[in-house]
Order: C-alpha cells, then structure tokens, then sequence
C-alpha cells in the first residue's frame, strides 16, 4: 500500500471518528442561530420561538428598526440581537455572522427566510423582476448558506441549515413565475447542500408553506390584494379561503412554520437532512378542488 493512499486511509479514519463524536442533536438552549427576515412574519415567529427554547438569536434584516424591535422583545443583547443585513450583499451576510459570533461566540443554526413576492403573470413579468426576486431569495440564500457553511465547518461542532421555501416551490400557482422559479432554486439547494455537508454533521432541511395570511409582511403589501382578486373573494376572506382548501380546514399561522422549524433543529428529527417538510394542513397531499 503506498504511502499517500495510506495517508488518505488514515485521514478519512480520523474524519469519521471526528463525526462519530459529534453529537446527533444538541439541545436549542447551547446553540445561536442566525434568521434573516426575522423582523416580520414567519421569521420574526421562528426567532421568538427559538429564543422560547433557550438559544441565542441574531435577528437579520434587511428592516433595521424592525429587527431591533424584534431583538428588543426578545430581551435585548443576552439571548438575541439585531443585524441590519441585505441578503443580496456578500459583505453585509459575512459582517452579519462576525456579529453573532462576536456575541454569542459562533452560528450553529441558519434560517433562510428573507423574501419579497412579485407575483405577475408571465407577461407582466420583466427581467428586472426575475432578477430581484431570485437575488433575495435565490442568490441570498446560496450566500448565506456558504457563510453558515463556513463558520460551522471552521466550529467543526455540525449545525443546521432551515430554508423557508413554499408550497409554489413545487405546485405551480396562478401568476407567480419569478417567486415560484425562485423558491424551487431554494427547494434544489437544500438537497444539494444536504448532500455536500452531511459529512461535516450539517443538516439542511426545507419547510413548505402554505399561504399565511396573518402577520405576513408580503401578504399585507400587495401579494394578499392580488391573490384576493384572482381568486375573487374579499381580502379579509383570504385566511378562511387558505383554510377552506386545506384537508384540516385550518388557516396557517406563522407560529406553526416556527414549530417546524424547532421540529427539525431541537426536536427528535436527528436523522433527517435534505427533506422538504409541508405545513400547509395538507393542501400538498391531494386536489380537493
Ligand atoms: P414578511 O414580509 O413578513 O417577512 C419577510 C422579511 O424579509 C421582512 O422582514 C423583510 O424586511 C425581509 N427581507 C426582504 N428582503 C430582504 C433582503 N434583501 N435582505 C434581508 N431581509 C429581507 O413575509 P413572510 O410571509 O413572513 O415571509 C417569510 C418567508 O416565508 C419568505 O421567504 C416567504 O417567501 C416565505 N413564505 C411565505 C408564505 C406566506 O404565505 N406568507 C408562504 C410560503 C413561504
């Protein structure tokens, strides 16, 4: 056996004793996440949720009073803090995990949730819109998930990486094409991200949401009139329409994406990575109408 082939026999020993010892789960309290857009909606409901459980929160948004409001109800600099990020900067995204590690000591947990919703017809849509909305969500969170990637690759302790995806993802909705296109770019990092870090003990996961009316910043400027008209019904009657579609005939709520979210980075989802996990009440499992 040659002398390099035996170097290479022995590392990869050494790399998987090194996984071996790594441990499966570590519980929310001993980990710092960082989530972009947690200064609205479903992010902000993902960060209280995971400061509930004990862990550290940098709440990074592209809206800086909007993450220092969220920051500050979460109690303030010992359990979570503000960072002013557009996820479509590399600057900004690596200046934002400096931060977190500058007070809680490293990232160990990423959320991509960022996100805007152009939501046109095919026609309607031009090549700026397509950019835009792939550069958020598309291209922002490739480039978060290669700082997290990094920072827990250097930390060598594992972590997880969340994308908050869509139903539209894999569905096609009415008049979405560049949001939609963007979010199934999203769906395919996740595998091929899970693929590549699963020997560093980074999980990658995805969540696929159904329409959340409530609390959700992009329903309320536009993305709700324009669904609401296409559907001709009244805004208002948009959350109860949601629900009406959905095999449990409830409406889907920021706080349960959040518990998805903790399913697969504190609960009992250990063995998990590269899946697309649906909160959506079931409107995915079947064509009801
Ligand atoms: P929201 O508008 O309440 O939250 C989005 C947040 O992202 C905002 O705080 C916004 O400031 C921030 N953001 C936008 N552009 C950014 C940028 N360039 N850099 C950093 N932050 C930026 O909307 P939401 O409904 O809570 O959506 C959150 C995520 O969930 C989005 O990715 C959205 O596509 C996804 N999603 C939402 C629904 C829904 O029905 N609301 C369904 C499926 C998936």
């Amino acid at each position: 056996i040659e002398e390099s082939e035996k170097f290479r026999i022995e590392y990869w020993e050494l790399e998987e004793a090194k996984l071996r010892r790594m441990p499966e789960a570590k519980p929310l309290a001993t980990r710092v996440a960082l989530v972009t857009g947690a200064g609205s909606g479903i992010g902000k409901a993902i960060a209280h949720r995971l400061v509930a459980e004990g862990a550290c929160v940098i709440v990074a948004d592209i809206d800086a009073q909007n993450a220092a409001s969220v920051a500050r109800e979460l109690g303030g600099s010992d359990q979570a803090i503000a960072v002013t990020v557009d996820v479509t900067s590399e600057e900004q995204i690596v200046e934002a995990f400096r931060a977190g590690a500058l007070a809680f000591g490293g990232v160990d947990l990423v959320v991509n949730n960022a996100g805007i919703s152009i939501s046109k017809p095919l026609l309607e849509t031009s090549a700026r819109d397509w950019d835009l909305q792939h550069d958020i969500m598309a291209r922002g969170s490739f480039l978060v998930s290669r700082e997290a990637a990094r920072m827990m690759r250097t930390q060598n302790l594992g972590g997880d990486i969340v994308y908050i995806a869509s139903k539209n993802a894999v569905f096609a909705g009415p008049n979405n094409i560049a949001y939609s296109a963007a979010k199934a770019d999203q769906t395919h990092q996740v595998r091929l991200l899970a693929a590549e870090l699963g020997e560093h003990g980074i999980r990658v996961n995805g969540i696929n949401p159904d329409g959340v009316v409530r609390g959700s910043g992009i329903f309320a400027s536009g993305w709700g009139a324009q669904r609401a008209a296409t559907y001709g019904i009244e805004e208002e009657k948009l959350g109860e329409f949601y629900a009406q579609r959905t095999l449990l005939k409830r409406e889907v709520l920021p706080e349960h994406v959040a518990n998805a979210v903790f399913a697969l980075t504190g609960g009992d989802l250990t063995h998990t990575t590269g899946l697309h996990v649906p909160v959506d009440a079931g409107v995915a499992a079947a064509f009801l109408r």
